[in-house]
C-alpha cells in the first residue's frame, strides 16, 4: 500500500494475491480509525482492516482477526458473542492508541454462509449444539482460512502481534501463514442464557479458552 491509500497489488513471488483497493479515515464510537479495503484477486469479496495508529515496523501490535457475523455484529444477536468481541476489540485498540481489527467477510457460521448458519440455528432450536447442527447438515464445523488476514497484516508492515482471541486454532493458523504471534490476549465477554450453551460447546468441542464455570 502507498501513503495515499491508492490501489496496489500485493504479490507472493510473481503471483498476485490481493489488491489494496482504497483507504480513508473512519470516525467511530470507539474513536478515530483508518479503514482499508482489500480484495483477493479473482474474488468479489471485500475484506477490511480497521487501523489505529501507524503500524509499520511495529512490534506486539494488538490485533483482532474477526470473522464476519451479520447477526452478532450488526443485529446484536445474543446467540453468539461476536458483536461483543468486536466491540471489546475496538475499545481496547482505541485505548491502547494502536492496533488493527482485520474483518474477514465470507466467514459467516465459521465459513458455511449466512443461510446455512440460520439452518443450523433451526436445529439448535430443537436442541442440537453448534457443532452437531453443522454435522447434521452435512457441513464442516470450521472451514475458515486466515491466509488473507496474514497478507493484510504483512501489507500493513506489522512485525509481530498480540492476538485478541479465545481460539488457539486461529493463533496456530496465522503462525502457519508466517504471522509472528507473540501473545494471546483473551477476549472475555458476558455469558447470557441465550449464548451459554454455544460458549460451552466452543470451549468443550472447539478448544476455545473461555473462563467461566
Ligand atoms: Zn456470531
Amino acid at each position: 500500500m502507498n501513503n495515499n491509500g491508492e490501489q496496489q497489488t500485493a504479490t507472493a513471488g510473481s503471483a498476485r494475491i490481493f489488491d489494496h483497493i482504497v483507504s480513508s479515515l473512519l470516525p467511530t464510537r470507539h474513536g478515530e480509525f483508518r479503514i482499508h479495503v482489500y480484495q483477493p484477486v479473482g474474488e468479489t469479496v471485500e475484506h477490511v482492516a480497521i487501523v489505529k495508529g501507524d503500524l509499520k515496523d511495529q512490534e506486539r501490535v494488538l490485533v483482532r482477526v474477526h470473522s464476519e457475523c451479520l447477526t452478532g455484529d450488526v443485529l446484536g444477536s445474543m446467540r453468539c458473542d461476536c458483536g461483543e468481541q468486536l466491540d471489546a476489540a475496538l475499545a481496547k485498540i482505541s485505548s491502547a492508541g494502536q492496533g488493527v481489527v482485520v474483518y474477514l467477510r465470507g466467514h459467516e457460521g465459521r465459513g458455511i454462509g449466512l443461510a446455512n448458519k440460520i439452518r443450523a440455528y433451526q436445529l439448535q432450536d430443537q436442541g442440537r449444539d453448534t457443532v452437531e447442527a453443522n454435522l447434521d447438515l452435512g457441513l464442516p464445523v470450521d472451514i475458515r482460512d486466515y491466509q488473507v488476514a496474514a497478507h493484510i497484516l504483512s501489507d500493513l508492515g506489522i512485525k509481530s502481534i498480540c492476538l485478541m482471541t479465545n481460539n488457539p486454532r486461529k493463533m496456530m493458523k496465522l503462525a502457519e501463514y508466517g504471522v509472528n504471534v507473540i501473545e494471546r490476549v483473551p477476549v472475555l465477554t458476558a455469558h447470557t442464557p441465550h449464548n451459554i450453551s454455544y460458549l460451552r460447546t466452543k470451549q468443550e468441542k472447539l478448544g476455545h479458552m473461555l473462563d467461566f464455570e
